[in-house]
């Protein structure tokens, strides 16, 4: 039997090191027309959950937020404009075409915040630091979910909140519809905006193998969170998981 460590890319079981090759293949080939699909595969909706996410984020002036896996810059921009000020906020990302797009999105709108290329699994900053960690539909792509979210937590300070959101499990009766939905229609928008149909295949299949409500809830509390507590969004195609650190 092999002692080599797997782990799933989408349907796929892969040698754990190569995962993280395989998910910077994906996000380089969409970094440039990533906002876009956003829009159009959720119809708009995911700027009401990334909404949803500030809400319960109880930032207020003078807070620090890191938002791991941050991408295009979505929730650091939002963040932004409710603290009226970017000098504590973080966007970090392990994808430099990701997070160079999501610089400079944020930078011509004047939004000067914080940027560092860095690995959820190894975050470059000191224990107990953060008001607020924010993760949005980046978990899934991580290899070992559980090591990032121990990181989130240490750099959390005692009384600071993580918010995870991500693509979760549906409500069964929408299973169906939702199943056609991810594996017929999203690759071929996937192929027709970003010529790219493997790369939205790998998105339907990573939201079936990742853990749905009560099982991220158990690994959020196994990595040391405290009051986890879920928000169904969309009928469970989205939820947003919030722990805190005491
Ligand atoms: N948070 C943004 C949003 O909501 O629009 C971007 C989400 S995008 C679907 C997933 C992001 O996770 C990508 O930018 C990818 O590079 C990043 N990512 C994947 N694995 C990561 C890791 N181990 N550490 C940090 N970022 C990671």
């Amino acid at each position: 039997m092999s002692d080599r460590h797997t782990t799933h890319f989408g349907f796929q079981e892969v040698v754990e090191n190569e995962k993280a090759q395989r998910v910077a293949d994906v996000f380089d080939s969409v970094a440039q027309r990533y906002d876009l699909m956003n829009d159009l595969m959720s119809g708009g909706l995911h700027r009401l959950w990334k909404a949803f996410t500030i809400a319960k984020s109880g930032v207020r002036q003078g807070s620090r937020v890191l938002d791991v896996a941050g991408g295009t810059g979505d929730l650091a921009l939002a963040f932004a404009k409710k603290l009226g000020s970017s000098e504590q906020i973080w966007l970090t990302d392990i994808n430099n075409a990701m997070l160079t797009r999501g610089r400079d999105r944020l930078y011509d709108r004047g939004c000067m915040v914080r940027v560092a290329q860095c690995d959820a699994e190894k975050l470059p900053f000191p224990n107990d630091y953060f008001d607020c960690v924010t993760v949005a539909f980046g978990l899934r792509n991580m290899t070992h979910k559980d090591l990032a979210l121990a990181e989130m937590q240490r750099v959390l300070r005692p009384g600071g909140r993580l918010l995870v959101l991500e693509f979760s499990q549906v409500w069964k009766p929408l299973a169906p519809a939702y199943d056609f939905y991810s594996f017929k229609v999203i690759p071929r928008l996937g192929q027709m905006i970003t010529d790219d149909e493997a790369s939205y295949r790998y998105l339907a299949e990573s939201i079936r193998v990742h853990p749905d409500q009560e099982a991220l809830k158990g690994l959020m509390e196994r990595a040391g969170f405290e009051r986890v507590h879920y928000f169904n969004l969309a009928l469970g195609v989205v939820a947003l998981h919030r722990g805190f650190k005491f």
